[in-house]
C-alpha cells in the first residue's frame, strides 16, 4: 500500500491508474478505523480495480472545538487495517495540504434545501458545509469512479449525492450498510471514548430503533418517538438529542405513516458525554 502525504503525488498516481484503464474506488475517512470503515474498503475492492482511502480529521466539519481535539487518532493501526483489507493507496494529508489557501477557501456553495437544515444540520451548524468542502477537495484529487459511503451517516450520503449532482461530478455514490457490534451498537470511531457503563447503555440506542421498526404499525410516528425518547432517557447515562421519524428522501418529519413512501428513524444520543448517531429504515 502506497502512502501519499501530498495532494499532487496522490493525484498524479490516480491519474496514472485511470490512464491504464483501471477504475478507482475511493473511501474517505477521518481515521480511528474500525470494521465499518473496512467494509467500505472491501466493497470498493469488489467493485473497482484500485482502492484508495484517505485519512483526514477535517477541522471544518467540527462545530465543537473539544470534539475536534478529542477525536481519536490511531494512524499505525489504521494503516495496517487498510493494508490487510487490500487497499492500494492511502492519502494522509495535513490541514495545510488540504487547505493551502486557508480553511475558508474552497467553500462549496450548494443549495441543500431542507436536507441541509434538519437533523444533523440543525444540531451541528456548519457541519455539512465542512463535509462538502473536504469531500469536494478529495474528489478533485482522486477523481474516483465510485465513492463509497456508510449508511450510518445517512443524511451525509444524501448531502454528498446532492453535491455530486450540483457539480455534475462523474462519480457514482455507493451507500454501504451499517456495521454493528454484537449488541447492535453502530461502530463509530467515537465508541472508544465511551466508559464501560456508557458503552453498555449505548446498545439501547439500536434496541430502540429496532423496536420502532418492529412496532410501527401499532402507533403513529410522534407517539412512537415520544415513547422511545422517554425509554432511552430513563437510562442514567443517556440523553437523547433527537429521535425523529422522517420521509427517507426529503427528511421531512412525518405525522402519519401514509405521508411517506419510505420512512427512516434517526437518533442522536449522548451516552456518558459522547455524541452518537444512528438510523434505521422502518419501511
Ligand atoms: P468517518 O471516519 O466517521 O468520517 O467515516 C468514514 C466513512 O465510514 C463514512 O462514509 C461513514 O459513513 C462510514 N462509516 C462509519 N461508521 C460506519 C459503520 N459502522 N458502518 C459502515 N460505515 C461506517
Amino acid at each position: 500500500m502506497i502512502v501519499f502525504r501530498k495532494a499532487a503525488n496522490a493525484g498524479e498516481w490516480c491519474a496514472d491508474m485511470r490512464e491504464e484503464g483501471l477504475s478507482i474506488g475511493f473511501v474517505p475517512t477521518m481515521g480511528a478505523l474500525h470494521r465499518g470503515h473496512i467494509s467500505l474498503v472491501e466493497e470498493a475492492r469488489r467493485r473497482c480495480d484500485v482502492v484508495v482511502a484517505s485519512i483526514f480529521v477535517n477541522p471544518t466539519q467540527f462545530n465543537n472545538a473539544g470534539d475536534l481535539e478529542n477525536y481519536p487518532v490511531t494512524l499505525e493501526s489504521d494503516q495496517s487495517m487498510l493494508r490487510s483489507a487490500g487497499c492500494d493507496a492511502v492519502f494522509i494529508p495535513t490541514v495545510q495540504e488540504v487547505y493551502p489557501d486557508g480553511q475558508q477557501a474552497g467553500r462549496v456553495e450548494v443549495d441543500l434545501g431542507y436536507i441541509g437544515a434538519c437533523l444533523e444540520a440543525e444540531h451541528r451548524p456548519g457541519h455539512f458545509e465542512g463535509v462538502m468542502q473536504v469531500v469536494k477537495r478529495l474528489l478533485d484529487v482522486v477523481n474516483p469512479d465510485k465513492l463509497l459511503l456508510g449508511r450510518k451517516d445517512y443524511q451525509q450520503c444524501l448531502v454528498i449525492r446532492r453535491m455530486v449532482e450540483a457539480y455534475k461530478l462523474p462519480v457514482e455514490v455507493v451507500q454501504c450498510p451499517t456495521v454493528r457490534e454484537a449488541d447492535g451498537l453502530a461502530m463509530s470511531s467515537r465508541n472508544i471514548r465511551l466508559s464501560p457503563g456508557a458503552r453498555r447503555e449505548a446498545a439501547e440506542i439500536y434496541r430502540a430503533l429496532q423496536a420502532i421498526c418492529r412496532d410501527w404499525r401499532e402507533h403513529g410516528p410522534h407517539h412512537l418517538t415520544k415513547i422511545y425518547t422517554d425509554k432511552l432517557n430513563a437510562f442514567p447515562q443517556i440523553d437523547v438529542e433527537y429521535l425523529e421519524i422522517t420521509d427517507s428522501e426529503s427528511l421531512r418529519p412525518i405525522s402519519a405513516w401514509s405521508e411517506a413512501g419510505s420512512a427512516v428513524v434517526f437518533a442522536a444520543v449522548w451516552a456518558g458525554g459522547v455524541r452518537l448517531i444512528d438510523n434505521a429504515t422502518i419501511y
